[in-house]
This record gives structure tokens, C-alpha cells and sequence, in this order.
């Protein structure tokens, strides 16, 4: 986003004002955030090229892109979908991803009788590896108690109904076992390419909050 205030349209600065609160282009968290990091590596407790190198791994390299690419594989490679099902932790990092929180990964499979998803209700348990950082709802205290009582309503929330007959699996996450959904594979996407299906693959999707993408839904506008 353009956060230049000498060029953009008016719309984008009412857009921008709207979310500078303090008059500041950083939020309080990040403030917050930047204090906090001033003063961990002044008492030399952090590195600071370790943390770039960590903030530039989780912004860039490590998210639901991974995760994608593993469920296109499964649903092109049914040898690969089994494999992944017997021992997700090896399927995946047979891929190349692997690392914290993801050293014990279980697979759910969706099918047209078994809708599974996934929450903490502890803390905030997720398959980094495979999905990067966890969205701010996953975290939130609404999510985590009411996806147990009425995963129902949560996924009315999420914009999509689950018929009555389907049976709800959620599953919580431990302190050592990360869950990633296998969702269905989208009707009319057989033949596509792995790389084209992976686009269709939402993070949503993977935690069971979402369906993927459909061929028509993609071509609409974000
Ligand atoms: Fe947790």
C-alpha cells in the first residue's frame, strides 16, 4: 500500500487515515514491538541479524504457499496423498518443509461425509512449516473457545454452511501434534497442473475455516 502522502488517490487517504489512529504510520503494536526489540538487543540478549533473518523467513519464504503445494501433490499423486496421510511429518518434509512446529504433523482429510478443523484452544498451536504465522482470529479468544461449542456458527461466520448430514471433526491442537486439512479437491479442476490446483488452495482451506477456491471463484476480483 502507498503510504506516501503526496501521491494517491483521495479515496486512499481516507483509506490510510482511517487506519492511523495515532497519526503515525506505525500501529501501537508496532511500537510496542520496535521497543521491545530496541531494548532486547541493547542488553544484548537478541541479535539483531537473527531476527531479520527470522522476520525475512516467515514473511517471505514460509506460509500457506508451502502448505498449498502439499495438498496439490496430494490430490495429483495418490501415492503421495496416502503417504501423507500414513506420515504427514515425512510426506511434508519430503518437500522441504520442516522446522518448529512442525515436527509432529498429522493430515485430516476432508471427504463429502467428514468436514475436520483445527484449533488451539490453549494457546495458539499452528503448522508453521507448512502455514507460516497464525492469523489474528486463530489466536483470539472467541475463535479458540467457540470453534469447540459451535463450529457450526464459526463456519457460518467464515461464509460457508456445512449440510446437517456432514460429520464435524474439530480437532485440538496439543503441545507436540500440528494439524493441516487436506480439503476436497474443487469439482471441474481435474487435469489441472499441480501448480494451478496449489492457486486454488486457500490457507483458510488448510485449517478448515474455508474451502478452496473454485476455477470461477478464482477469476473473480479479490
Ligand atoms: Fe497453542
Amino acid at each position: 500500500m502507498n503510504r506516501n502522502d503526496s501521491e494517491g488517490t483521495e479515496q486512499e487517504h481516507a483509506h490510510a487515515d482511517a487506519h492511523d489512529h495515532h497519526g503515525s504510520a506505525l500501529s501501537e503494536m508496532d511500537l510496542r514491538v520496535r521497543a521491545l526489540e530496541s531494548l532486547l538487543i541493547e542488553k544484548g540478549y537478541v541479535d539483531p541479524r537473527a531476527l531479520d533473518i527470522l522476520i525475512e523467513t516467515y514473511e517471505h519464504k514460509v506460509g500457506p504457499h508451502n502448505g498449498a503445494r502439499v495438498v496439490a501433490k496430494a490430490w495429483c499423486d495418490p501415492a503421495y496423498r496416502q503417504w501423507l496421510l500414513d506420515d504427514a511429518t515425512a510426506a511434508i518434509a519430503s518437500l522441504g518443509h520442516t522446522g518448529r512446529q512442525g515436527e509432529h504433523m498429522v493430515v485430516l482429510e476432508n471427504t463429502p461425509a467428514v468436514h475436520n478443523m483445527v484449533v488451539c484452544t490453549l494457546c495458539s498451536c499452528y503448522p508453521w512449516p507448512v502455514l507460516g504465522l497464525p492469523p489474528i482470529w486463530y489466536k483470539s479468544a472467541p475463535y479458540r473457545s467457540r470453534a469447540v461449542i459451535d463450529p457450526r456458527g464459526v463456519l457460518k461466520e467464515f461464509g460457508f454452511e456445512l449440510a446437517a448430514e456432514v460429520e464435524f471433526r474439530v480437532w485440538d491442537s496439543t503441545a507436540e501434534v500440528r494439524y493441516l486439512v487436506l480439503p476436497m479437491q474443487p469439482s471441474g479442476t481435474s487435469g489441472f497442473s499441480e501448480e494451478a490446483l496449489a492457486e486454488l488452495v486457500t490457507r483458510d482451506s488448510m485449517i478448515g475455516t474455508g474451502l478452496p477456491r473454485t476455477p470461477e471463484s478464482k477469476r473473480e476480483p479479490a
